[in-house]
């Protein structure tokens, strides 16, 4: 069964939390705090695995979970961090978050690519003695590993995407250009799921043909079978597209012609401006008037056209010829760039707080800054400057100011602990 959309959760691991520990020797009264970090929450990975070409998997296994990192333990010992959980994808999957349709990542490349990340681990005690502050009861507890629901969606990776009607000639086609063996018969849609051809020419260049079922008018709105596979040709550089100009079942090309057009453009406006070429397939059943009467309307609409018939291989060199002349022009296939996450509580402006003052130490009460101090990593630069921006926004810097705190004192948010500084 060819899958080629999936809705899986995924979830990286936490950090493992810091440990609070004091060092114990015999003869030795009081030893300092020697609580290790937590180990890191194991990153949830996803690689492109040429061997799978369909989702079918993820119908089966929808949920992934990497494994948390250890807790800190005693004599500085830092926990063990997690290995990352890698998932295995056919090679042209596009990840979305479920919710917002945001891009995370295109599994294109052959690198493998976080997307979700494992949370650091906390800190343990042995990192916040201070001169005031010998006995620090206290440990940073790990972050947590991201979370998402994702949508996996195939798109698939080739140079030019086979586009018209059902019973045209377009499997015929890449199976006498390519290796590939799409099945051919005389009866609509046979071809069920999208066959990809490797196209060798002469000079050891190649290109990638995508065979896909063919359209038909309201395929776009989903009517019958055709639209969920556009998304197959959504990354071509070039369409091919293939007509009976016979017209061997009753059809007119013009108007097959047209209305596949119609449903590339419905689908999105994106695919009818990409560059087309028109090959007029089924020569040998046609008379000399049909194909010149098709290559004039096609003609006039700016179009590159070939007469070919795919059965007697008549007019398909010039057609591959064409079309590879044609992608040395283009620009590569497709790529999307993962979408950046809207950014949170920052630009609220003030928000609610209550600071107290307790043996010295600063005490910040205010709920909401739990989800901000959340993604704050405080081993990281630009994270704890979207901290401070976050305090100085919502006024705490500027009321613990009022409060009469000086450089060296110590504030206490939500159990994180720092010295004051200017
Ligand atoms: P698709 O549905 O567009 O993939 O069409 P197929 O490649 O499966 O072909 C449909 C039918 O048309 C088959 O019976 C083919 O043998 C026949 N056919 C394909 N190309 C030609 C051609 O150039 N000339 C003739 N006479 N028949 C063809
Ligand atoms: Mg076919």
């Amino acid at each position: 069964m060819f899958v080629d959309i999936a809705k899986i959760r995924i979830k990286a691991g936490d950090g493992g939390n810091g440990a609070v520990s004091f060092h114990r020797e015999k003869y030795v009264a009081a030893g300092g705090p020697d609580g290790g970090d937590g180990g890191r929450g194991g990153n949830i990975v996803f690689l492109a695995d040429t061997n799978l070409s369909t989702l079918l998997d993820f119908q089966y296994k929808r949920r992934f979970i990497a494994q948390n990192g250890e807790n800190g333990k005693a004599g500085r010992c830092t926990g063990k961090s997690a290995p990352d959980l890698v998932i295995r994808v056919p090679k042209g999957t596009l990840i979305k978050e479920a919710q917002t349709g945001r891009i995370l990542a295109d599994i294109s490349a052959d690198e493998p690519v976080v997307v979700a990340k494992g949370g650091k681990g906390g800190w343990g005690n042995s990192h916040f003695a201070t001169a005031t502050r010998q006995i620090p009861r206290f440990a940073k507890p790990g972050m947590p590993g991201e979370m998402f629901e994702i949508t996996l969606e195939l798109k698939l990776l080739a140079d030019v995407g086979l586009v018209g009607f059902p019973n045209v000639g377009k499997s015929t086609l890449v199976s006498v250009i390519s290796e590939a063996k799409p099945k051919i018969a005389n009866y609509h849609f046979t071809t069920l799921t999208p066959v990809l051809g490797m196209v060798r020419m002469q000079e050891g260049k190649s290109f990638v043909v995508a065979d896909i079922p063919g359209l038909i008018e309201g395929a776009s709105e989903g009517v019958g079978l055709g639209h969920e596979f556009l998304r197959h040709v959504e990354r071509c550089r070039l369409n091919v597209h293939v007509v009976d100009v016979s017209g061997s079942e009753g059809r007119n090309p013009e108007e097959d012609f047209a209305a596949i057009n119609r449903e590339l453009k419905n689908f999105h406006e994106e695919l009818a401006a990409r560059p087309q070429i028109v090959a007029g397939n089924k020569c040998d059943l046609a008379s000399p008037e049909q194909v010149e009467s098709f290559r004039r309307f096609v003609e006039e609409k700016g179009l590159p056209f070939f007469p070919i018939s795919a059965a007697t291989r008549q007019g398909v060199e010039p057609l591959v010829n064409a079309v590879a002349a044609m992608l040395d022009k283009l620009p590569p296939i497709r790529q999307y760039e993962p979408q950046p996450a809207p950014q949170p509580a920052e630009t609220q402006g003030k928000q609610t707080f209550q600071i107290r003052v307790e043996d010295g130490v600063y005490i910040v009460e205010a709920d909401w800054l739990m989800s901000a101090l959340g993604m704050v990593d405080m081993e990281d630069y630009e994270s704890l400057q979207y901290f401070q921006r976050v305090l100085i926004k919502s006024g705490i810097i500027e009321e613990l100011e009022r409060m009469g705190i000086r450089e060296g004192d110590t504030v206490s948010i939500l159990n994180f602990e720092f010295d004051y500084i200017k």
